[in-house]
């Protein structure tokens, strides 16, 4: 079967693998190079086992904060945009105990297909991505904030997480490199099995082993529009021409909602943008952690890949723009330096942002819509875990184009 895959993120490029594993005929489309959206800057966490939804009952308590403080690391920056809006008021619909626990069984459920598929594939193809699979600490500062985070370990643990609750010295002696930061610890919730890799290398690799077996790849080709006719897509439309196709797959990240509108389809997908710093890591055994990090305080996670130390973090509800905020980056250094003050000589920060593409749930949005396209599927809004979750949403819609 012909199919043409919309985007060249990692979620569109874990799709075209996929596809072109089952063999069908793929042709990838982006406006710009593959990784260049969410992808290529994000957190490089791969976690498989550890998912706490931002939509969550504490949020309540939080929202005097989020829409005051200029420290907060989760922002509101009201636009005149009906969409904003909308996903805000189904944002906070989803902030309950009950929307949460089924997201989170989901989340897990999609995250332990997608390990296999992306642990299938980097078996197979041997990918240098700087894959490292040393374990993740989620850190709490206060005695309430980790006995919640227990009861969510509990949940986590009765879907086959391998967790567990860990003091401020086992969390030494799991990464010494926290050492300085120990009398800012209450507690953790360690996963030993969670992993972490660079998604850019992931998205370039996948791209060249494709381009190799024959997938064709149309990049720098902005979508201008698609064309319908009878309730199917006929055609995308580029600069290069038409580009037709039997299915389609649209895997356009944060883009995808405005341009599903032009078909009448409403996705509840909304930008929030977030922020990153990488930094060539003091090699010094003890200065740069080698397990994943998350500080659940600052909202910023750390993950080391290869030899370069990438820390992530920041949630702004703001519109499409992909601006670098230097305070941002500022911050995410502080932050670093406050957690690991011997990881690196902090000499080049390569700052950059850009947008998850959130639902209000947190759940992606996999296969046909009741009001769309009859041959189009959708492959988006897999927010603040789109390099977790990417091979198990592929895996889904391969298996629904075999099913079709
Ligand atoms: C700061 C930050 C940290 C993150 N940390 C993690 C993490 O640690 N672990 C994790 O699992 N996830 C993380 N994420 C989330 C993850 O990066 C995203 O969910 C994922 O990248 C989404 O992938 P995507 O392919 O759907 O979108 P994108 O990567 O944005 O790809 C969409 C593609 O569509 C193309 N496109 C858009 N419009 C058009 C058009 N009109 N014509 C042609 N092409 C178009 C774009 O150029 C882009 O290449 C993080 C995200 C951010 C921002």
């Amino acid at each position: 079967m012909r199919v043409c895959v919309l985007g060249a993120g990692i979620v569109g490029l874990a799709t075209a693998y996929e596809l072109s594993q089952s063999g069908h005929d793929v042709t990838v489309i982006d406006r710009a190079l593959p990784g260049s959206g969410a992808s290529g800057g994000n957190g490089s966490q791969l976690s498989y086992s550890y998912v706490q939804p931002l939509a969550d009952p504490g949020i309540w308590a939080q929202l005097p904060k989020l829409l005051l403080s200029p420290s907060s690391p989760l922002k509101i920056r009201p636009q005149l945009d009906v969409h904003q809006w909308r996903w805000g008021l189904q944002f906070l619909a989803a902030c309950n105990a009950a929307t949460s626990r089924s997201t989170t069984i989901a989340l897990l459920e999609l995250a332990a297909q997608s390990r296999q598929s992306f642990d299938a594939m980097l078996a197979k193809e041997k990918l240098a991505v700087d894959f490292s699979n040393t374990g993740k600490l989620v850190l709490f500062s206060t005695k309430a904030s980790f006995a919640a985070a227990q009861k969510q370990m509990l949940l986590q643990r009765g879907m086959g997480s391998a967790q567990k609750a860990v003091s401020a010295n086992q969390c030494v002696d799991i990464e010494p490199a926290l050492a300085s930061y120990a009398p800012n610890i209450t507690g953790a919730i360690y996963t030993p099995s969670e992993c972490a890799a660079d998604c850019q290398k992931t998205c370039d690799g996948l791209q060249e082993l494709l381009a190799q077996r024959g997938v064709r790849f149309l990049l720098d080709t902005a979508i201008e529009k698609i064309a319908l006719e009878r309730g199917a897509v006929t055609a995308v439309k580029t600069h290069q021409g038409d580009i037709e196709a039997d299915r389609y797959v649209m895997a356009l990240g944060a883009a995808s909602a405005p341009v599903a509108r032009n078909l009448g389809v409403y996705l509840p997908i909304y930008p929030l943008k977030g922020y990153n710093i990488t930094v060539d890591v003091n090699e010094t055994p003890g200065s740069a952690p080698d397990v994943s990090v998350t500080d659940s305080v600052r909202k910023v996670v750390f993950a080391r890949i290869g030899s370069r130390l990438r820390v992530a973090g920041m949630a702004e509800l703001g519109g499409y723009n992909t601006q670098v905020a230097p305070r941002q980056i500022e911050s995410l250094k502080a932050s670093t330096q406050a957690l690991f003050p011997y990881s690196s000589a902090f000499a080049d920060l390569h700052p950059w942002a850009g947008l998850r593409p959130a639902t209000p749930t947190a759940l992606p949005l996999i296969g046909k819509h009741p009001k769309g396209p009859s041959n189009l599927l959708f492959n988006v809004g897999h927010g603040a875990l789109g390099f977790t979750l990417a091979f198990g949403s592929a895996a889904q819609v391969a298996a629904m184009l075999a099913n079709q």
